[in-house]
């Protein structure tokens, strides 16, 4: 899936499991951080491609690209897996501590929850595609649903037209069906 998609998927996501969850009151600067490193948690997954975003918009990346490329064994490997997930939480919670003493406001629990939301929507949704997910590393066998002429291709018109357009229907929806719920996490627990 493209970049966007994924970004749309892993709002999607958390917005759901924010409206659904019983409401918790956060401060506006955790709301903003958690939902970046849901955005960041979203596409991460794909920086084992010399042509994810990440590394167009940096200078020298599509070099770093092919290193990272090559270093994590190519694309849909380690990043795509269960194994992959762990580390990447693993690190993030790191880097979370580590910055948490500067961003006194910021709950990073919640934080944290929301870039992995992010890390596995974006599992779920290749798992949608032909290629498949390598859930189960080390063990390699790649695993998708439905079977796999019904899958998608990345980029392609099924997912530009009808996979993106749904999920924003989607997105509406559940906004219009949780409006009460939505203006009560506005007005009363974001402080
Ligand atoms: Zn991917």
């Amino acid at each position: 899936m493209t970049g966007r998609t994924h970004d749309l998927a892993a709002i999607t996501v958390l917005g759901a499991v924010v409206l659904l969850e019983p409401l918790r009151t956060v401060t506006l600067a955790t709301a903003l951080v958690a939902v970046l490193a849901n955005q960041i948690g979203g596409i991460l997954p794909d920086i084992d491609q010399p042509t994810a975003p990440l590394w167009k918009n940096l200078p020298e990346g599509k070099f770093l690209g092919k290193i990272v490329d090559k270093s994590i064994g190519g694309h849909r490997f380690l990043t795509h897996s269960i194994l992959g997930v762990v580390i990447f939480g693993a690190l993030a919670w790191m880097l979370l501590k580590f910055i948490h003493p500067i961003m006194g406001h910021v709950n990073i629990g919640l934080v944290w929850w929301s870039f992995l939301i992010g890390v596995l929507s974006h599992l779920v949704l290749d798992s949608f595609t032909k290629e498949g997910v390598p859930w189960l590393l080390p063990y390699g066998r790649k695993f998708g649903f439905p079977g796999k002429s019904w899958r998608l291709t990345t980029g392609k018109s099924l997912e530009t037209f009808v996979v993106f357009p749904l999920i924003l229907i989607f997105d509406i929806w559940f906004c219009v069906s949780h409006y009460n719920e939505l203006l009560i996490l506005i007005h009363q627990h974001l402080v």
